[in-house]
C-alpha cells in the first residue's frame, strides 16, 4: 500500500509558487449588474468574456458522466490539456514522461515543446502493454506522467484493466488515461475511479463521439487539488462562450449522439467483414473505436490510389507496419471506400 498520495508534492516548484493572474470574473461573479470592470464593449451579443470556469456546462458535464463539478477540467481540446499536464508537472530540461507506441502524436509533439524527454515503450504484437517492460521505470522519479491512450489511437483496442491498475497503483506520478475513443468501446471508463486513484487523471473530448471536433472542448476528469493546478495555470477564458453553448446544447440533446455510436459501431462492423473481403487486405486489427486499422499490401500506393478517387484515409505505415488506418464515415462514405477498394488491384 502507498501512503496517502499528494499530487501537489508533484507539482513544478514556479507553478506551486505562481500568483495566478486574477481575472475581472474572477474578482466578482454575480449575474445581475452594471459590469464597468473588465474593459467590455457595452454594445452587441458576443461583447461579455465567457464564464472562465464554465460553471454552466459542468453541471450538464457532472451529470452525464456522474462525475462531481470540482473534479472536471475544461480545455480547449484534449490538446490544451495535455499541454497543461506537461507545464505542471514536468520540469523543462529535467523530467520525463513515458507513452507506448504506437500512439497518438500529440503527446510527443507537447513534450518536446516544453523540452521534455519522452520515453518510448512498444506495445507487443496485440498491441498491448508488457507489465514488466516497464516496471523499471515506476520508480524512475524523474518520469513525471505516463500516458496511456485507451482505446488506443492508431491501433483501435483497448489496453487491458488490470495492467493499467498495476501502472497506476506502482507508480510514484501521474498517470494519464487519453479516452478519447472509450463512447465506441464496452469496456467501461477510468473516470469513476479518480477517487480511488489520486494519481490518475482521465481525459475525454467532445470532439469524436460528440461530433464537436470543431469546437474544441476536452475534459479531463482529476482530484480536484490536480484540477486546481490545471485552473491555476490555464489561460483565463480558454473555451468561448459561443462554444460552451454549443456543447450545452449538444448535452440537452440527451441520447441523439448514442444513436449516431451505435450507427458508426454496426457500420465498423460491416467494413470490417467487407474489408476481408478485399485481395490487398490482409489483416483488420480489432477495434473499440471509430476507426480501423487496416494491414494491406502495398500501403503507400494503395494510399495514393485512393488519393486520386477523392478518398482520403490515413497511411500509418511509418508507425505501423503496412497499416492505413480508416476512419468509419457515414453509411455512403464508407460504401464509396468499398468500391473503390474492389476495383483497385494490388
Ligand atoms: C482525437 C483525439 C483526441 C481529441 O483531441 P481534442 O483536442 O479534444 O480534439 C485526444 N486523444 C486522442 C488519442 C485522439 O485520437
Amino acid at each position: 500500500m502507498k501512503e496517502i498520495f499528494d499530487p501537489g508534492k508533484l507539482v513544478r516548484a514556479n507553478i506551486k509558487a505562481m500568483k495566478p493572474y486574477s481575472s475581472a470574473r474572477d474578482e466578482f461573479h454575480g449575474s445581475a449588474g452594471v459590469f464597468l470592470d473588465a474593459n467590455e464593449n457595452p454594445y452587441g451579443r458576443l461583447n461579455r468574456y465567457p464564464d472562465p470556469y464554465q460553471w454552466k456546462l459542468k453541471e450538464q458535464i457532472s451529470k452525464l458522466k456522474g462525475v462531481p463539478v470540482e473534479n472536471i477540467f475544461l480545455g480547449n481540446g484534449s490538446d490544451e490539456i495535455i499541454d497543461l499536464s506537461f507545464r505542471i508537472f514536468c520540469n523543462p530540461g529535467n523530467d520525463k514522461a513515458l507513452t507506448f507506441s504506437p500512439t497518438y502524436g500529440m503527446y510527443e509533439v507537447s513534450a518536446e515543446a516544453n523540452d521534455i524527454k519522452i520515453i518510448k515503450i512498444p506495445l507487443n504484437d496485440q498491441f498491448q502493454i508488457r507489465f514488466n517492460d516497464i516496471k523499471p521505470y515506476l520508480s524512475d522519479t524523474s518520469i513525471k506522467l505516463i500516458f496511456i491512450c485507451s482505446p488506443n489511437n492508431p491501433t483501435g483496442n483497448c489496453i487491458k484493466r488490470d495492467v493499467i491498475e498495476r501502472i497506476i497503483n506502482d507508480f510514484a506520478g501521474i498517470v494519464v488515461i487519453d479516452e478519447a475513443y472509450n463512447d465506441f468501446s464496452d469496456e467501461p471508463s477510468f473516470r469513476n475511479q479518480i477517487s480511488e486513484f489520486p494519481n490518475l487523471i482521465v481525459m475525454q473530448t467532445f470532439s469524436k463521439a460528440f461530433g464537436m471536433a470543431s469546437v474544441r472542448v476536452g475534459m479531463a476528469f482529476a482530484n480536484k487539488e490536480i484540477v486546481r493546478y490545471y485552473n491555476k495555470l490555464k489561460p483565463p477564458y480558454n473555451i468561448s462562450s459561443i462554444n460552451q453553448a454549443a456543447v450545452s446544447k449538444n448535452i440537452e440533446n440527451g441520447d441523439r449522439y448514442k444513436t449516431q455510436v451505435e450507427r458508426i459501431k454496426s457500420e465498423r462492423k460491416r467494413i470490417n467483414e467487407e474489408l476481408l473481403k478485399i485481395p490487398a487486405v490482409l489483416k483488420v486489427f480489432p477495434s473499440d473505436s471509430n476507426f480501423l486499422l487496416v494491414r494491406v499490401n502495398d500501403p503507400d500506393t494503395l494510399y495514393n490510389m485512393l488519393v486520386e478517387r477523392s478518398i482520403i484515409v490515413r497511411n500509418r505505415n511509418s508507425i505501423v507496419n503496412g497499416c492505413l488506418r480508416i476512419t468509419i464515415g457515414s453509411k455512403r462514405e464508407n460504401t464509396k471506400l468499398l468500391n473503390a477498394l474492389k476495383k483497385i488491384n494490388l
